[in-house]
């Protein structure tokens, strides 16, 4: 563990910019207009081209019981359990129609069930999910399954569930135990239900838990926060997510409702994250890329020692699977060099559905360049590092000489102390790693720093 360095005001204040966070490249905003479907079904079938390149899969479940004040993901206020029967059978639909185009019964190495709250699904259909989804797809006796669960609704009977089902991977939303802050996200969470869940799931013997937690949240101070990171450490998960917070009601109306006046200005938020980064460290969890940390002995930090870190929409990621497969509503696609997202909106979703169409709305074939820029920011989101000599005999070069103006932006990084030469590679210091956003975004040929309504949050 090394000492962290000391982020002056004077540099939060000259390059802490909203920035995207890079779980994709080109980011959603920045996709291509007059992406069909005709496109979509093309990349489908180069899937198919492909019958043993295995696939991962990604399914959005957006129900919850109430919508959060700070929530940024696509989700669907109900009370009623029939609405995702329904859901579930244009679901199975959706999968039919996307398997008309890729072949029935591929191998898949892993799956991921996020929302929303996916454990709004009662068990039974919980069950109807996974099985429908076993019987279109051959299941990997090693595949990795993981699933997003809110614990104020969850109970150890659905965990045993989920257990047997194979899920081997839990991630719990916790955010903060602080009662002002949760008063002031609409969330109210009481540490017992956090260690109800938490117990069942050491007990059930997953492999893998992971709490989020998120900081830059209104009422946060460092006292709060430290006493949440406590007893977050005293449970020591395997893994925690500490996500900044972002601001954007224009983009998330729901965020209308967190009081402007009660968020931590940006020398806290700062604060919180170095807070953080310290005491996890002190505690032998290793920081990952952005906002991740894992014990030593978890997948992730593992991979980050062997370079071999990858970052999709779900975050990080131990091994890299060519092609993830989306289904349900806003569900985003990265396959064959492409991405797609389908209808954010539950009823035009399931309208189309209902039509036999793919619900896909936008998407994005990558070009050459973007592919270029897209492994250089993988690189540095994942591993931490840019390779001079990181080339592909496809892109017949090197970085400098297949991008040199950003390569050329590279020197301020390393006269700020950010990068380090190694070799033949710049390498992310400590204090880059607080900025690595930062140096992304020289490598975003779409990004928009003038924009006036940001999308993304604050780098920093
Ligand atoms: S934060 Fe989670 S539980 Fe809250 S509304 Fe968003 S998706 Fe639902």
């Amino acid at each position: 563990m090394s000492q962290l360095p000391v982020i002056t005001p004077e540099l939060l204040h000259r390059y802490n910019r909203p920035g995207p966070r890079y779980t994709s490249y080109p980011t959603v905003p920045a996709w291509a207009d007059g992406f069909t479907t005709a496109d979509y079904v093309q990349a489908l079938g180069q899937v198919a081209q492909q019958p043993d390149e295995p696939l991962a899969l990604y399914v959005h479940l957006p129900f919850c019981v109430e919508r959060c004040h700070y929530c940024g993901c696509n989700a669907t206020v109900t009370r009623h359990a029939h609405v995702v029967d329904t859901y579930l059978d244009r679901l199975e639909r959706e999968v039919e129609l996307v398997l008309a185009h890729v072949g029935h019964g591929r191998r898949v190495v892993e799956m991921h069930w996020g929302g929303g709250t996916p454990n709004f699904l009662d068990n039974a259909q919980t069950r109807r999910l996974h099985g429908f989804l076993a019987r279109h797809f051959a299941f990997d006796p090693r595949a990795e399954l993981s699933v997003e669960v809110d614990p104020r609704i969850a109970s150890p009977e659905q965990f045993a569930v989920y257990h047997a089902l194979g899920f081997q991977r839990v991630s719990l939303g916790v955010q903060d135990f602080d009662p002002a802050v949760q008063q002031a996200i609409g969330r109210i969470q009481p540490e017992a239900q956090t260690y109800a869940s938490y117990a069942a799931c050491r007990e059930l013997g997953f492999e893998s838990i992971n709490l989020d937690l998120v900081y830059g949240l209104p009422e946060q101070n460092e006292a709060t926060f430290r006493r949440t990171l406590e007893r977050i450490i005293a449970l020591a998960p395997d893994r925690i997510a500490t996500f900044a917070y972002a601001h954007v009601p224009w983009v998330r109306t729901n965020q209308k409702y967190v009081d402007v006046t009660h968020l931590p200005d940006a020398p806290t938020r700062m604060r919180l994250l170095h807070m953080a980064i310290e005491l996890l460290e002190a505690a032998g969890y290793i920081w990952i890329g952005l906002d991740h940390f894992a014990l030593p002995d978890d997948d992730l930090a593992i991979a980050l020692q062997e370079r071999r870190l990858h970052r999709n929409f779900m975050g990080y990621t131990a091994r890299r699977i060519p092609h993830v497969l989306a289904f349900g509503m806003s569900a985003i696609g990265d396959l064959a060099d492409t991405y797609v997202q389908n209808d954010a909106k539950l009823g035009s979703y399931q309208k189309a559905v209902d039509a036999g169409q793919l619900p896909v709305v936008r998407g994005h074939r990558l070009t050459t360049d973007d592919r270029l820029r897209r492994l250089a920011i993988n690189h540095l989101m994942c591993n931490l590092e840019l390779p001079e000599s990181l080339s592909l005999p496809e892109f017949g070069g090197t970085l400098s000489d297949l991008l040199p103006d950003p390569m050329a932006q590279m020197e301020t990084f390393i006269e700020e102390g950010w990068l380090t030469v190694d070799g033949e590679r710049l390498q992310v210091t400590t204090l880059g790693q607080f900025f690595l956003r930062n140096i992304a975004m020289a490598f975003d040929a779409y990004f928009d720093p003038a924009e006036s309504k940001p999308l993304f949050s604050r780098t920093v």
